[in-house]
Protein backbone atom coordinates (compact mmCIF):
# COMPACT_ATOMS: atom_id res chain seq x y z
CA UNK A 1 0.00 0.00 0.00
CA UNK A 2 1.68 3.45 -0.73
CA UNK A 3 2.12 5.54 2.49
CA UNK A 4 1.99 9.41 2.67
CA UNK A 5 3.01 11.85 5.56
CA UNK A 6 1.47 14.75 6.28
CA UNK A 7 1.04 17.13 9.50
CA UNK A 8 -2.46 17.30 9.45
CA UNK A 9 -4.69 15.00 7.46
CA UNK A 10 -8.62 16.40 7.31
CA UNK A 11 -11.71 13.88 6.95
CA UNK A 12 -14.61 15.05 4.81
CA UNK A 13 -14.20 18.57 1.94
CA UNK A 14 -17.35 19.71 3.77
CA UNK A 15 -17.61 23.47 5.22
CA UNK A 16 -15.79 22.37 8.09
CA UNK A 17 -12.80 20.07 6.26
CA UNK A 18 -12.04 23.02 3.84
CA UNK A 19 -11.98 25.25 6.61
CA UNK A 20 -9.92 23.46 8.99
CA UNK A 21 -7.19 22.50 6.05
CA UNK A 22 -6.98 26.56 4.89
CA UNK A 23 -6.52 27.02 8.38
CA UNK A 24 -3.85 24.44 9.03
CA UNK A 25 -1.74 25.17 5.62
CA UNK A 26 -1.89 28.79 6.62
CA UNK A 27 0.12 27.66 9.87
CA UNK A 28 2.44 25.66 7.52
CA UNK A 29 1.26 22.53 7.89
CA UNK A 30 1.68 19.92 5.17
CA UNK A 31 -2.09 18.95 4.76
CA UNK A 32 -3.89 16.35 3.19
CA UNK A 33 -8.06 16.45 2.79
CA UNK A 34 -9.61 13.83 1.86
CA UNK A 35 -13.39 13.49 0.46
CA UNK A 36 -15.15 10.42 -1.02
CA UNK A 37 -16.58 12.42 -3.42
CA UNK A 38 -15.39 15.93 -3.89
CA UNK A 39 -18.81 17.29 -5.03
CA UNK A 40 -19.38 20.15 -3.38
CA UNK A 41 -20.10 21.04 0.34
CA UNK A 42 -23.46 19.60 1.53
CA UNK A 43 -24.66 23.42 2.19
CA UNK A 44 -24.05 24.03 -1.58
CA UNK A 45 -25.57 20.80 -3.10
CA UNK A 46 -28.27 19.29 -0.64
CA UNK A 47 -28.58 21.81 2.02
CA UNK A 48 -28.93 25.74 2.77
CA UNK A 49 -28.54 26.50 -0.96
CA UNK A 50 -31.33 24.35 -3.23
CA UNK A 51 -33.44 24.22 0.21
CA UNK A 52 -33.94 28.05 0.57
CA UNK A 53 -34.09 28.30 -3.45
CA UNK A 54 -37.36 26.12 -3.00
CA UNK A 55 -38.53 29.08 -0.58
CA UNK A 56 -37.55 31.68 -3.03
CA UNK A 57 -40.32 30.26 -5.22
CA UNK A 58 -42.33 29.93 -2.80
CA UNK A 59 -42.25 33.40 -1.88
CA UNK A 60 -43.18 34.43 -4.94
CA UNK A 61 -46.56 32.21 -4.77
CA UNK A 62 -47.06 34.40 -1.83
CA UNK A 63 -46.48 37.49 -3.52
CA UNK A 64 -48.74 37.04 -6.33
CA UNK A 65 -51.64 35.34 -3.93
CA UNK A 66 -51.38 38.15 -1.80
CA UNK A 67 -51.42 40.97 -4.62
CA UNK A 68 -55.05 41.34 -4.76
CA UNK A 69 -54.48 42.68 -1.14
CA UNK A 70 -52.48 45.56 -2.64
CA UNK A 71 -54.75 46.33 -5.42
CA UNK A 72 -52.87 44.67 -7.99
CA UNK A 73 -54.83 41.93 -10.27
CA UNK A 74 -53.31 39.01 -11.67
CA UNK A 75 -54.41 36.70 -13.57
CA UNK A 76 -54.97 33.07 -12.88
CA UNK A 77 -51.55 31.60 -10.86
CA UNK A 78 -50.34 28.55 -12.51
CA UNK A 79 -47.61 26.63 -11.16
CA UNK A 80 -44.74 25.10 -13.58
CA UNK A 81 -43.71 22.39 -11.39
CA UNK A 82 -40.54 21.40 -13.55
CA UNK A 83 -39.32 24.83 -13.94
CA UNK A 84 -39.38 25.23 -10.64
CA UNK A 85 -37.05 22.64 -10.04
CA UNK A 86 -34.90 23.55 -12.79
CA UNK A 87 -34.44 27.08 -11.55
CA UNK A 88 -33.73 25.27 -8.12
CA UNK A 89 -31.16 23.10 -9.69
CA UNK A 90 -29.20 25.67 -12.19
CA UNK A 91 -28.83 28.42 -9.13
CA UNK A 92 -27.32 25.12 -7.12
CA UNK A 93 -25.32 24.05 -9.64
CA UNK A 94 -23.67 27.27 -9.74
CA UNK A 95 -23.16 27.46 -6.00
CA UNK A 96 -21.91 24.08 -5.86
CA UNK A 97 -19.31 24.68 -8.98
CA UNK A 98 -17.78 27.90 -7.45
CA UNK A 99 -17.10 25.39 -4.07
CA UNK A 100 -15.78 22.55 -6.21
CA UNK A 101 -13.33 25.60 -8.07
CA UNK A 102 -11.82 25.96 -4.67
CA UNK A 103 -10.93 22.54 -4.65
CA UNK A 104 -8.92 23.09 -7.78
CA UNK A 105 -7.02 26.35 -6.53
CA UNK A 106 -5.64 23.63 -3.70
CA UNK A 107 -2.06 23.49 -4.05
CA UNK A 108 -1.28 20.67 -5.87
CA UNK A 109 -1.35 17.01 -3.96
CA UNK A 110 -3.68 18.29 -0.84
CA UNK A 111 -7.17 16.32 -2.17
CA UNK A 112 -6.87 12.75 -2.13
CA UNK A 113 -10.39 11.25 -3.39
CA UNK A 114 -11.69 8.10 -1.68
CA UNK A 115 -13.04 6.80 1.74
CA UNK A 116 -11.00 7.13 4.68
CA UNK A 117 -10.93 4.83 7.85
CA UNK A 118 -9.19 4.91 10.70
CA UNK A 119 -6.52 2.11 10.78
CA UNK A 120 -5.03 3.69 14.60
CA UNK A 121 -4.71 7.47 16.42
CA UNK A 122 -2.36 8.75 13.66
CA UNK A 123 -3.09 6.57 10.12
CA UNK A 124 -6.10 6.74 7.83
CA UNK A 125 -6.53 4.13 5.08
CA UNK A 126 -7.97 5.71 1.93
CA UNK A 127 -10.15 3.64 -0.22
CA UNK A 128 -7.97 0.61 1.26
CA UNK A 129 -5.24 1.59 -0.97
CA UNK A 130 -3.47 4.60 0.46
CA UNK A 131 -2.35 4.64 3.95
CA UNK A 132 -1.68 8.48 5.19
CA UNK A 133 0.30 9.19 8.44
CA UNK A 134 -0.21 12.33 10.14
CA UNK A 135 0.66 14.04 12.99
CA UNK A 136 -3.10 14.58 13.81
CA UNK A 137 -6.03 14.12 11.80
CA UNK A 138 -9.49 16.58 12.13
CA UNK A 139 -12.71 14.18 11.59
CA UNK A 140 -15.11 16.53 9.38
CA UNK A 141 -17.37 13.88 8.11
CA UNK A 142 -20.33 15.72 8.21
CA UNK A 143 -23.73 14.36 8.52
CA UNK A 144 -26.31 12.00 6.42
CA UNK A 145 -30.14 11.64 6.66
CA UNK A 146 -31.72 9.53 8.99
CA UNK A 147 -34.02 6.57 7.73
CA UNK A 148 -36.12 5.34 10.87
CA UNK A 149 -36.38 1.71 10.38
CA UNK A 150 -39.96 1.51 9.48
CA UNK A 151 -39.73 3.16 6.03
CA UNK A 152 -36.44 1.42 4.94
CA UNK A 153 -39.07 -0.83 2.96
CA UNK A 154 -40.25 1.88 1.07
CA UNK A 155 -36.98 3.06 -0.29
CA UNK A 156 -38.15 4.37 -3.62
CA UNK A 157 -40.93 6.63 -2.08
CA UNK A 158 -38.77 8.20 -0.20
CA UNK A 159 -37.06 11.71 -0.55
CA UNK A 160 -34.69 13.39 1.69
CA UNK A 161 -32.87 15.92 1.19
CA UNK A 162 -30.24 14.46 -0.78
CA UNK A 163 -32.64 13.40 -3.59
CA UNK A 164 -35.40 15.67 -3.06
CA UNK A 165 -34.47 18.68 -5.28
CA UNK A 166 -33.56 16.26 -7.96
CA UNK A 167 -37.27 15.85 -8.85
CA UNK A 168 -38.04 16.50 -12.62
CA UNK A 169 -41.86 17.54 -11.26
CA UNK A 170 -43.22 18.48 -8.33
CA UNK A 171 -45.01 15.61 -6.37
CA UNK A 172 -48.76 15.91 -5.59
CA UNK A 173 -48.34 15.02 -1.81
CA UNK A 174 -45.99 14.22 0.77
CA UNK A 175 -45.85 13.04 4.22
CA UNK A 176 -43.14 14.96 5.99
CA UNK A 177 -41.76 13.05 8.94
CA UNK A 178 -40.14 15.30 10.99
CA UNK A 179 -40.83 18.90 12.24
CA UNK A 180 -37.40 20.13 12.76
CA UNK A 181 -36.42 23.26 10.71
CA UNK A 182 -35.32 21.19 7.71
CA UNK A 183 -38.68 19.50 7.68
CA UNK A 184 -40.56 22.91 8.52
CA UNK A 185 -39.02 24.86 5.99
CA UNK A 186 -39.43 22.28 3.37
CA UNK A 187 -43.13 21.53 4.24
CA UNK A 188 -44.07 25.35 3.90
CA UNK A 189 -42.11 25.99 0.71
CA UNK A 190 -44.28 22.59 -0.77
CA UNK A 191 -47.57 23.27 0.50
CA UNK A 192 -47.12 26.86 -1.48
CA UNK A 193 -46.38 25.41 -4.51
CA UNK A 194 -49.55 23.52 -4.13
CA UNK A 195 -48.57 20.26 -3.05
CA UNK A 196 -50.82 18.30 -0.66
CA UNK A 197 -48.47 17.83 2.71
CA UNK A 198 -49.17 17.24 5.94
CA UNK A 199 -46.07 17.48 8.71
CA UNK A 200 -45.87 14.39 11.42
CA UNK A 201 -43.92 14.10 14.50
CA UNK A 202 -43.55 12.55 17.45
CA UNK A 203 -42.82 15.80 19.83
CA UNK A 204 -46.10 16.96 21.12
CA UNK A 205 -44.33 20.31 20.15
CA UNK A 206 -42.59 21.48 17.54
CA UNK A 207 -39.17 20.33 18.52
CA UNK A 208 -35.82 22.79 19.72
CA UNK A 209 -38.32 25.86 20.33
CA UNK A 210 -37.51 25.81 23.81
CA UNK A 211 -39.72 29.17 24.31
CA UNK A 212 -43.65 27.37 24.91
CA UNK A 213 -45.30 30.23 24.22
CA UNK A 214 -43.38 31.79 20.83
CA UNK A 215 -43.74 28.20 20.37
CA UNK A 216 -47.15 27.70 20.26
CA UNK A 217 -47.93 31.40 18.54
CA UNK A 218 -45.49 30.25 15.46
CA UNK A 219 -47.30 26.79 14.98
CA UNK A 220 -50.82 28.96 15.35
CA UNK A 221 -49.86 31.12 12.61
CA UNK A 222 -48.11 28.37 10.14
CA UNK A 223 -50.37 25.84 11.04
CA UNK A 224 -53.09 27.94 9.32
CA UNK A 225 -51.79 27.00 5.91
CA UNK A 226 -49.97 23.53 6.94
CA UNK A 227 -51.04 20.81 8.38
CA UNK A 228 -49.08 19.61 11.20
CA UNK A 229 -49.55 16.35 13.50
CA UNK A 230 -48.12 16.27 16.73
CA UNK A 231 -47.24 13.78 19.43
CA UNK A 232 -47.71 10.78 17.10
CA UNK A 233 -46.44 7.48 16.07
CA UNK A 234 -46.32 7.51 12.44
CA UNK A 235 -46.56 3.94 10.28
CA UNK A 236 -45.90 3.63 6.52
CA UNK A 237 -46.93 0.91 3.85
CA UNK A 238 -47.37 0.88 0.29
CA UNK A 239 -50.44 0.98 -1.87
CA UNK A 240 -51.41 1.78 -5.25
CA UNK A 241 -51.03 5.60 -5.28
CA UNK A 242 -47.66 5.83 -3.30
CA UNK A 243 -47.96 5.37 0.61
CA UNK A 244 -50.28 5.13 3.19
CA UNK A 245 -49.49 7.31 5.97
CA UNK A 246 -51.38 5.99 9.86
CA UNK A 247 -50.56 7.96 12.67
CA UNK A 248 -51.66 6.89 16.44
CA UNK A 249 -52.03 9.18 19.65
CA UNK A 250 -54.24 12.19 20.41
CA UNK A 251 -55.57 12.42 17.22
CA UNK A 252 -55.85 8.90 15.33
CA UNK A 253 -55.82 9.16 11.21
CA UNK A 254 -54.80 7.99 7.93
CA UNK A 255 -53.92 9.80 4.50
CA UNK A 256 -52.30 8.81 1.13
CA UNK A 257 -49.65 10.72 -0.31
CA UNK A 258 -47.88 10.29 -3.49
CA UNK A 259 -43.90 10.69 -1.44
CA UNK A 260 -42.63 10.74 1.88
CA UNK A 261 -39.71 13.51 2.91
CA UNK A 262 -38.13 12.36 5.81
CA UNK A 263 -36.50 14.76 7.81
CA UNK A 264 -35.95 12.96 10.87
CA UNK A 265 -32.78 14.29 11.91
CA UNK A 266 -29.43 13.90 10.45
CA UNK A 267 -26.87 11.84 12.51
CA UNK A 268 -23.07 12.47 11.95
CA UNK A 269 -21.69 10.36 9.19
CA UNK A 270 -18.67 8.20 11.25
CA UNK A 271 -20.01 5.06 10.73
CA UNK A 272 -16.92 2.80 8.74
CA UNK A 273 -14.72 5.42 10.19
CA UNK A 274 -13.70 2.37 12.51
CA UNK A 275 -13.02 4.90 15.38
CA UNK A 276 -12.56 2.04 18.20
CA UNK A 277 -9.06 1.97 16.84
CA UNK A 278 -8.30 5.18 17.65
CA UNK A 279 -9.08 5.01 21.45
CA UNK A 280 -10.75 8.06 21.53
CA UNK A 281 -13.80 7.85 23.84
CA UNK A 282 -16.99 7.70 22.51
CA UNK A 283 -20.50 8.88 23.86
CA UNK A 284 -23.70 6.38 24.07
CA UNK A 285 -24.32 7.54 20.56
CA UNK A 286 -20.94 6.73 19.29
CA UNK A 287 -19.76 10.54 19.05
CA UNK A 288 -16.43 11.37 20.45
CA UNK A 289 -15.95 13.13 23.42
CA UNK A 290 -14.67 16.66 22.49
CA UNK A 291 -13.50 20.08 23.78
CA UNK A 292 -15.90 22.37 22.32
CA UNK A 293 -13.59 25.27 22.75
CA UNK A 294 -10.40 23.11 21.29
CA UNK A 295 -12.49 20.08 19.30
CA UNK A 296 -9.69 17.76 20.64
CA UNK A 297 -10.79 14.56 20.79
CA UNK A 298 -9.89 13.12 24.83
CA UNK A 299 -6.38 15.15 25.43
CA UNK A 300 -5.26 13.07 21.21
CA UNK A 301 -3.84 14.23 18.14
CA UNK A 302 -7.58 13.87 16.94
CA UNK A 303 -10.39 16.59 16.67
CA UNK A 304 -13.82 16.87 15.09
CA UNK A 305 -15.25 19.81 13.86
CA UNK A 306 -19.01 20.79 12.11
CA UNK A 307 -22.23 18.64 12.06
CA UNK A 308 -19.41 15.37 12.58
CA UNK A 309 -20.07 16.22 16.28
CA UNK A 310 -23.34 17.05 15.88
CA UNK A 311 -23.60 20.23 18.35
CA UNK A 312 -24.36 22.64 16.39
CA UNK A 313 -25.38 21.99 12.89
CA UNK A 314 -25.13 25.10 11.26
CA UNK A 315 -23.21 26.31 8.57
CA UNK A 316 -21.34 29.30 10.17
CA UNK A 317 -20.43 27.19 13.24
CA UNK A 318 -19.19 24.38 10.58
CA UNK A 319 -17.23 26.80 9.57
CA UNK A 320 -15.63 28.28 12.81
CA UNK A 321 -15.29 25.07 14.42
CA UNK A 322 -13.28 23.79 11.27
CA UNK A 323 -10.75 26.63 11.54
CA UNK A 324 -10.36 26.08 15.61
CA UNK A 325 -9.86 22.86 14.83
CA UNK A 326 -7.31 23.14 12.03
CA UNK A 327 -5.54 25.20 13.77
CA UNK A 328 -5.34 23.41 17.00
CA UNK A 329 -4.17 20.13 14.93
CA UNK A 330 -1.43 21.99 13.25
CA UNK A 331 -0.21 23.46 16.56
CA UNK A 332 -0.69 20.18 18.54
CA UNK A 333 0.23 18.91 21.01
CA UNK A 334 -0.13 22.64 21.94
CA UNK A 335 -4.14 23.87 21.70
CA UNK A 336 -5.90 26.97 22.18
CA UNK A 337 -9.25 27.21 23.42
CA UNK A 338 -11.36 29.39 21.18
CA UNK A 339 -14.44 31.82 22.13
CA UNK A 340 -17.19 30.48 20.91
CA UNK A 341 -19.85 32.10 18.86
CA UNK A 342 -23.39 33.21 20.80
CA UNK A 343 -25.54 30.34 19.56
CA UNK A 344 -27.79 31.24 16.23
CA UNK A 345 -30.06 29.95 14.62
CA UNK A 346 -33.01 30.46 11.66
CA UNK A 347 -35.72 28.61 10.04
CA UNK A 348 -36.28 29.78 6.93
CA UNK A 349 -40.56 29.76 7.36
CA UNK A 350 -42.96 32.50 7.11
CA UNK A 351 -43.22 33.95 9.51
CA UNK A 352 -39.28 33.06 10.22
CA UNK A 353 -38.40 31.75 13.82
CA UNK A 354 -34.86 32.45 14.92
CA UNK A 355 -33.67 30.98 18.40
CA UNK A 356 -30.58 32.57 20.00
CA UNK A 357 -28.79 31.46 22.98
CA UNK A 358 -31.14 29.25 25.67
CA UNK A 359 -34.16 30.29 26.25
CA UNK A 360 -34.76 30.52 30.29
CA UNK A 361 -36.72 27.32 32.35
CA UNK A 362 -38.11 29.88 34.28
CA UNK A 363 -38.60 33.44 34.40
CA UNK A 364 -38.31 34.93 37.53
CA UNK A 365 -35.21 35.59 40.01
CA UNK A 366 -32.77 35.42 37.25
CA UNK A 367 -33.91 36.29 33.98
CA UNK A 368 -36.59 38.83 32.93
CA UNK A 369 -38.13 38.42 29.10
CA UNK A 370 -39.03 41.61 27.24
CA UNK A 371 -42.14 40.73 24.75
CA UNK A 372 -43.18 42.83 22.08
CA UNK A 373 -45.89 41.96 19.16
CA UNK A 374 -45.74 42.21 15.07
CA UNK A 375 -49.51 42.36 14.85
CA UNK A 376 -49.55 45.74 14.99
CA UNK A 377 -45.52 47.20 13.89
CA UNK A 378 -45.30 49.60 10.93
CA UNK A 379 -43.46 47.63 8.81
CA UNK A 380 -45.05 44.68 9.04
CA UNK A 381 -48.53 45.92 8.66
CA UNK A 382 -47.08 48.17 5.66
CA UNK A 383 -46.29 45.10 3.83
CA UNK A 384 -48.94 42.59 5.29
CA UNK A 385 -46.57 40.71 6.93
CA UNK A 386 -47.74 41.90 10.64
CA UNK A 387 -47.54 38.44 12.21
CA UNK A 388 -45.36 37.01 15.06
CA UNK A 389 -44.03 37.63 18.60
CA UNK A 390 -41.06 37.90 19.84
CA UNK A 391 -39.26 37.19 23.40
CA UNK A 392 -36.18 38.77 24.42
CA UNK A 393 -33.87 37.59 26.89
CA UNK A 394 -32.06 39.31 29.98
CA UNK A 395 -30.52 38.90 32.90
CA UNK A 396 -32.38 40.30 36.00
CA UNK A 397 -29.48 42.79 37.37
CA UNK A 398 -28.34 45.28 34.56
CA UNK A 399 -30.40 43.65 32.14
CA UNK A 400 -27.55 42.28 30.07
CA UNK A 401 -29.27 40.28 26.63
CA UNK A 402 -28.89 36.52 26.91
CA UNK A 403 -31.05 35.39 23.80
CA UNK A 404 -34.55 35.56 22.27
CA UNK A 405 -36.36 33.54 20.52
CA UNK A 406 -38.15 35.29 17.40
CA UNK A 407 -41.14 34.75 15.36
CA UNK A 408 -42.00 37.23 12.52
CA UNK A 409 -41.31 38.72 9.30
CA UNK A 410 -37.43 38.35 8.37
CA UNK A 411 -36.14 38.22 12.10
CA UNK A 412 -32.98 37.07 10.58
CA UNK A 413 -31.87 40.63 10.73
CA UNK A 414 -33.28 40.84 14.35
CA UNK A 415 -31.77 37.93 15.71
CA UNK A 416 -28.21 38.61 14.03
CA UNK A 417 -28.66 41.78 16.49
CA UNK A 418 -29.15 40.13 19.72
CA UNK A 419 -26.57 37.17 19.01
CA UNK A 420 -23.71 40.11 18.59
CA UNK A 421 -25.78 41.74 21.61
CA UNK A 422 -25.16 38.50 23.81
CA UNK A 423 -21.55 38.56 23.01
CA UNK A 424 -20.98 41.84 23.53
CA UNK A 425 -22.38 41.56 26.73
CA UNK A 426 -24.33 44.59 26.10
CA UNK A 427 -27.46 45.34 27.96
CA UNK A 428 -31.43 46.85 26.45
CA UNK A 429 -30.18 49.92 27.84
CA UNK A 430 -27.08 50.38 25.87
CA UNK A 431 -28.87 48.92 22.53
CA UNK A 432 -31.97 51.12 22.92
CA UNK A 433 -28.70 53.94 22.80
CA UNK A 434 -27.68 52.23 19.13
CA UNK A 435 -29.36 53.21 15.83
CA UNK A 436 -33.27 52.18 14.48
CA UNK A 437 -33.65 53.38 11.34
CA UNK A 438 -37.71 53.96 10.43
CA UNK A 439 -39.56 51.94 9.51
CA UNK A 440 -38.01 48.71 9.98
CA UNK A 441 -38.65 45.51 10.63
CA UNK A 442 -35.76 46.03 13.40
CA UNK A 443 -38.22 48.50 14.86
CA UNK A 444 -40.25 45.85 16.46
CA UNK A 445 -37.71 44.84 19.07
CA UNK A 446 -37.75 48.56 20.58
CA UNK A 447 -40.86 47.78 22.94
CA UNK A 448 -39.22 44.43 24.24
CA UNK A 449 -35.96 45.73 25.28
CA UNK A 450 -37.59 49.28 27.03
CA UNK A 451 -39.72 46.27 28.95
CA UNK A 452 -36.82 44.68 30.12
CA UNK A 453 -35.54 48.51 31.29
CA UNK A 454 -38.71 48.59 33.01
CA UNK A 455 -38.07 45.26 34.75
CA UNK A 456 -34.63 45.85 35.44
CA UNK A 457 -35.41 49.68 36.54
CA UNK A 458 -32.80 50.53 33.95
CA UNK A 459 -32.88 53.79 32.01
CA UNK A 460 -34.36 53.56 28.45
CA UNK A 461 -34.35 57.16 27.04
CA UNK A 462 -35.00 56.40 23.63
CA UNK A 463 -38.27 58.37 21.90
CA UNK A 464 -41.22 55.61 20.56
CA UNK A 465 -41.57 56.15 17.07
CA UNK A 466 -44.93 55.93 15.29
CA UNK A 467 -46.21 52.75 14.61
CA UNK A 468 -42.42 51.33 15.43
C1 LIG B 1 -31.64 20.73 3.75
C2 LIG B 1 -30.66 21.44 4.63
C3 LIG B 1 -30.78 22.80 4.80
C4 LIG B 1 -29.87 23.48 5.60
N1 LIG B 1 -30.01 24.83 5.75
C5 LIG B 1 -29.14 25.52 6.50
C6 LIG B 1 -29.24 26.93 6.63
O1 LIG B 1 -30.14 27.55 6.06
N2 LIG B 1 -28.32 27.57 7.38
C7 LIG B 1 -27.31 26.91 8.02
O2 LIG B 1 -26.50 27.55 8.70
N3 LIG B 1 -27.19 25.56 7.93
C8 LIG B 1 -28.07 24.86 7.18
N4 LIG B 1 -27.93 23.51 7.04
C9 LIG B 1 -26.82 22.84 7.77
C10 LIG B 1 -25.48 23.00 7.05
O3 LIG B 1 -25.65 22.68 5.69
C11 LIG B 1 -24.47 22.06 7.70
O4 LIG B 1 -24.35 22.41 9.07
C12 LIG B 1 -23.08 22.16 7.08
O5 LIG B 1 -23.16 22.02 5.69
C13 LIG B 1 -22.17 21.06 7.66
O6 LIG B 1 -20.90 21.09 7.04
P1 LIG B 1 -19.84 19.93 7.33
O7 LIG B 1 -18.55 20.41 6.78
O8 LIG B 1 -19.89 19.52 8.74
O9 LIG B 1 -20.36 18.67 6.51
P2 LIG B 1 -20.45 18.38 4.93
O10 LIG B 1 -20.54 19.63 4.13
O11 LIG B 1 -21.53 17.38 4.79
O12 LIG B 1 -19.08 17.68 4.57
C14 LIG B 1 -18.75 16.38 4.95
C15 LIG B 1 -17.95 15.73 3.83
O13 LIG B 1 -17.31 14.55 4.32
C16 LIG B 1 -17.36 13.55 3.33
N5 LIG B 1 -17.16 12.26 4.02
C17 LIG B 1 -17.93 11.70 4.97
N6 LIG B 1 -17.37 10.55 5.41
C18 LIG B 1 -16.22 10.39 4.73
C19 LIG B 1 -15.20 9.41 4.74
N7 LIG B 1 -15.25 8.38 5.57
N8 LIG B 1 -14.15 9.55 3.91
C20 LIG B 1 -14.08 10.60 3.06
N9 LIG B 1 -15.01 11.57 3.01
C21 LIG B 1 -16.07 11.48 3.83
C22 LIG B 1 -18.75 13.75 2.74
O14 LIG B 1 -18.90 13.15 1.47
C23 LIG B 1 -18.79 15.28 2.66
O15 LIG B 1 -18.24 15.76 1.45
C24 LIG B 1 -28.81 22.81 6.23
C25 LIG B 1 -28.67 21.42 6.05
C26 LIG B 1 -29.58 20.75 5.26
C27 LIG B 1 -29.40 19.28 5.06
Amino acid sequence: MEVSYCDVAIIGAGTAGIAAERSARALGAKTFLVDDRFAGTTCATVGCMPSKLLIAAADAVRAVSQADLFGIRTGPMSIDGPAVLHRVRAERDRFAAATRQSFEKLPDDVCIQGRAHFMDATTLVVQGVREIKARAIVIATGSEPAVPENFAELRELILTNENVFELRDLPKSVAVIGAGPLGMELAQALVRLRVTVRVFDEAPSLPGIADPTIERHFRAIIGAELPITLGVKVGASRVAEGVLIQWSGAANGSQTFERILLAAGRPPQLEGLNLKSTRIELDERGIPRYDRATLQCSGSSIFIAGDADHERPVLHEAAFEGSTAGRNAATYPHVSAARRYASLSVMFTDPQLAIVGTAPKHEGETTVVGSASFADQGRARMFARNAGLIHVYADNGEGRISGATLCGPAVEHIAHLIAWAVQLNITASELLRLPFYHPTYEEGLKAALRQICELTHSQADDLATPGE
